[in-house]
């Protein structure tokens, strides 16, 4: 495809005018053709009416219909997954296997909420008959389900060019849930979002939707990004990226006359601690195992393990061949020039604080934009003395805790902030300590991992990929899997009406046999 370097906006495309900007490739600093034109706010307001409109009929889709347009977009990338790799590959610095394989989790995705759409049950539908002769009063007929809560904003994941992008997880479950979608591309990958973006377009056009479904935005995040959440069409979002910026989205969406919810994934330093049996037992093992989930795509996943925590015997041991497997690690390039400064500048500022010493810092010598492996120590008290050593460093670093005994363990998990997941090995010989310690990691996090390590999330039905602040904005929910659909809706109760005024869901005769609630008991259809 000819790559046009504007947005998409419903049938048409972007003018611009409001600044220019042209992808980089990451290794060897080269300009990407072709020039990409931002969008001003002029265009928010269209866009928003556009999608506005669109709500009106796209919330009436059934499941099937919405099905068929999922599985018509994951067919449409599988179509194109020859040029997805090639610019990609260019604009990201990642690996051609890393890219199909992301490409295979994005259709993945897509197709998973289309099986969800079809088999139906997700609606939740509750069914409470009435009872006329209840006294002293009698009770109504009430019956509720998950509704689309209308236009989305999704904001692009530097990350993850593809699954957390154009048409990733969040689009896809929002999608799913019946609300179209506003994304705004991320600066770093335009190339690969137009490449999507065209085939989100061609899925609404075959399958006859109304154009303002789907729209792909270049620009600004404080100019355009601002203003879509400002827009009172939009009623939620979905982001992923710095603390910083989630932070100030949420501001701007609780400042809003109406607020609304920001999906916000930020922040996560993902601990893991070494429990002493587990050390005696397989010190090594988990040394190496520990090494591959740091250093797995240079760190750059929200799942990277920034702390690992155990005592004191068998530690320096244990540092050392962290350390040493961790310096054997050839650095690589970092997804753009921004992610590679602030991993530096964030490696820099851990390294003067006091109480850390260095024990391998690998320095990356080939690409500018390269990163290596960096592994950090201190101790317990230094940590619990200064907050801030619990920074991410996004990357591949670490900041190894010396946890004198159990106590100190448990002291560490207490002072955590919210995480995404947080790991525990251990053995029978830990099972005390372990319990307890689980109790309080279960407060921190979403995810708790048993003799495992954080990076690589499964996309299924049990997973969880969300957490306490500021890990996510709203720790109730997750952003992998199925469950991540109901993030774009609300709950609406319909009561006394009568059975042919009622969404099919929620008819009598449960034309859809789905599995419901009725009167308080599971009925499966
Ligand atoms: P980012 O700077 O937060 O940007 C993500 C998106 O949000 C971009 O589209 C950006 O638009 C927009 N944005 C940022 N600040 C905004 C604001 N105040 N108002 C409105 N929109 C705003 O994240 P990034 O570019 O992906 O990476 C920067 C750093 O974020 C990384 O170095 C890393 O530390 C962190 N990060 C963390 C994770 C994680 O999962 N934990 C993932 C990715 C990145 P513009 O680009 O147009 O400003």
């Amino acid at each position: 495809m000819d790559l046009q370097g504007t947005s998409f906006i419903g049938a048409a495309r972007g003018t611009g005018g409001a600044g220019e900007d042209r992808a980089v490739n990451p290794v060897s600093g080269e300009e990407l053709d072709p020039v990409y034109h931002a969008e001003g706010e002029e265009t928010v307001e269209a866009v928003c009416r556009l999608a506005a409109a669109a709500f009106v009929e796209f919330r009436e889709k059934s499941g099937e219909e919405k099905a068929v347009f999922l599985r018509t977009i994951a067919d449409e990338i599988d179509a194109v997954e020859e040029e997805i790799v090639v610019r990609m590959t260019a604009e990201t610095a990642l690996p051609e296997g890393r890219c199909r394989m992301e490409k295979g989790r994005t259709c993945f995705q897509l197709r998973l909420f289309a099986d969800l759409l079809e088999e139906g049950s997700w609606v939740d539908a509750r069914i409470d008959h009435a009872d006329p002769d209840r006294a002293p009063v009698p009770k109504p007929d009430c019956r509720s389900m998950w509704r689309p809560v209308g236009p989305a904003v999704v904001f692009c994941a530097s990350n993850f060019p593809l699954a957390y992008s154009v048409a990733g997880g969040d689009t896809a479950s929002a999608l799913a849930a019946g609300c179209p979608v506003i994304v705004k591309a991320h600066g770093s990958h335009p190339g690969t979002a137009e490449i999507v973006g065209a085939a989100v377009r061609r899925a609404v056009v075959k399958c006859g939707l109304p154009d303002g479904v789907f729209a792909l935005l270049y620009g600004s995040g404080r100019t355009i990004g601002q203003a879509l959440v400002k827009h009172p069409a939009v009623q939620a979002v979905g982001f992923t990226g710095s603390r910083s910026g989630g932070r100030a989205l949420m501001d701007t969406a609780a400042a809003r006359p109406e607020p609304i919810p920001v999906w916000a994934e930020m922040s996560a330093v993902n601990p893991v601690f070494v429990l002493p049996g587990a050390l005696k037992e397989r010190g090594e093992q988990i040394a190496e195992g520990f090494v591959g989930s740091l250093t797995l795509g240079v760190g750059q996943f929200c799942t990277n393990p920034g702390l690992l925590i155990s005592g004191s015997e068998g530690r320096s041991e244990f540092a050392g061949e962290v350390a040493s497997l961790a310096a054997e690690i050839a650095p690589a390039t970092m997804l753009h020039e921004g992610i590679a400064s602030s991993y530096h500048g964030a490696v820099d500022a851990m390294t003067t604080k006091k109480g850390v010493e260095v024990l391998a810092r690998v320095e990356a010598e080939v690409g500018k934009n390269a990163a290596g492996a960096v592994v950090l120590g201190t101790s317990v008290d230094a940590f619990l003395t200064d907050q801030s050593m619990a920074d991410e460093m996004f990357g591949p670093a670490t900041l190894m805790i010396e946890a004198g005994d159990e106590e100190a363990m448990l002291g560490v998990a207490e002072s955590l902030e919210g995480q995404l997941t947080a790991t525990v090995h251990a053995t029978g010989e830990d099972r005390e300590v372990f319990a307890r310690l689980i109790a309080v990691l279960e407060r921190k996090a979403g995810r708790l991992i048993y003799n495992g390590y954080p990076t690589g999330v499964e996309v299924c039905h049990g997973m969880v990929h969300g957490g306490p602040a500021p890990a996510t904005s709203d720790g109730r929910s997750t952003s992998v899997g199925p469950r991540a659909i109901t993030r774009f809706t609300r709950l609406v109760c319909w009561q006394d009406f009568p059975d042919d005024l009622l969404p099919v869901e929620l008819q009598e005769g449960n034309p859809l046999g789905i599995s419901r609630i009725v009167d308080g008991s599971r009925i499966e259809s």
